[in-house]
């Protein structure tokens, strides 16, 4: 049986607008002494900026079309901002048909011909050769059949309230990682400005669940781990960790389905309220 006090704590978590799905989940989080955050969307805004587009054979305007295009129906960062980058509408009678590839990218078939558009994982998994990208960011390469045709490259920023929040997290004592999906260089990047010691780059979704299985398997029984991420493609972690935390504005209904806390804005500085009411909800139960 929950106590009554873990009511109370749940309420007041709420009125700071984080959602407790249970009064278990509140205990644990006081004993949370892992925190693990995805990269894009959780640790930066989600929201890319164009830095350069570098085609191959084709013109910068055609490479630009052919990624907006090709993302006109993904719902992750990364799309929203290439078609935001297009500036133009999206005739959606040229696509014949759309297929997201989790962690990779997308394959389409747009005006009859089969396109390509992802990361280098991606494009090496179907054998097509890529240029080396010059610059740092995160590379969305493409291909027409399988012709190269080169990259855009964009990138994200730090979200505003992340530093504090990492500093406070450190402070206690605990310990702060990253997951992501994303290249190795802007990985690094992100974890260095923030502070955050262990970073594990270039995982597909699955590999984040087992990448998660290993890190709770040098943990004590008492000692939990909770995972925040912003819902695109992290259910199965979510899933997985102790405490599984979506960040609730951009996230998925599959995502919010298998959070046990949601924070209803995208402010990972609302954990920190969340964990002081959590110990004091337990102190008092004690
Ligand atoms: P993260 O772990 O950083 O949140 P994801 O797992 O969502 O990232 O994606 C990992 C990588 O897969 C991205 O950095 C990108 O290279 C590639 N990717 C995923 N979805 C797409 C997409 N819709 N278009 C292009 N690339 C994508
Ligand atoms: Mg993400």
């Amino acid at each position: 049986s929950v106590p009554i006090a873990f009511l109370g704590g749940i309420g007041a978590a709420s009125r700071q607008g984080v959602l407790i799905k249970g009064g278990s989940y509140l205990e644990a989080l006081s004993q949370t002494e892992t925190f693990i955050f995805d990269k894009t969307g959780t640790l930066t805004e989600g929201i890319f900026g164009l830095k350069e587009i570098c085609p191959r054979g084709i013109t910068a305007a055609q490479l630009l079309e052919i990624t907006a295009y090709a993302e006109a129906y993904s719902s992750h960062p990364i799309a929203l901002s290439l078609r935001d980058a297009y500036e133009k509408g999206i005739d959606t009678s040229r696509i014949g048909y759309i297929q997201e590839r989790p962690g990779l990218g997308i394959e389409a078939v747009i005006d009859g011909m089969r396109v390509y558009t992802g990361n280098h994982r991606f494009m090496e998994a179907l054998g097509i050769q890529i240029q080396k990208v010059k610059g740092s960011g995160t590379a969305v390469h493409a291909a027409v059949g399988r012709r190269y045709v080169g990259y855009v490259l964009i990138s994200d920023r730090v979200r505003g309230d992340v530093s504090d929040t990492i500093r406070w997290l450190r402070q206690q004592h605990m310990e702060v990682m990253m997951l992501t999906g994303d290249n190795e260089h802007v990985a690094n990047e992100v974890a260095h400005a923030l502070g955050i010691e262990y970073v594990y780059a270039n995982l597909l979704p699955q590999d984040k669940v087992t990448q998660l299985e290993e890190i709770m398997n040098d943990q004590m029984e008492t000692e939990k781990l909770a995972f925040v991420g912003d819902g695109i493609n992290d259910a199965p972690v979510l899933a997985r960790a102790d405490i599984g935390i979506a960040m609730g504005g951009l996230g998925s209904d599959a995502a919010l389905e298998a959070a046990d806390i949601i924070l209803m804005e995208d402010e990972p500085s609302r954990i920190i309220n969340a964990i002081r009411i959590s110990r004091g909800t337990v102190r008092t139960v004690r």
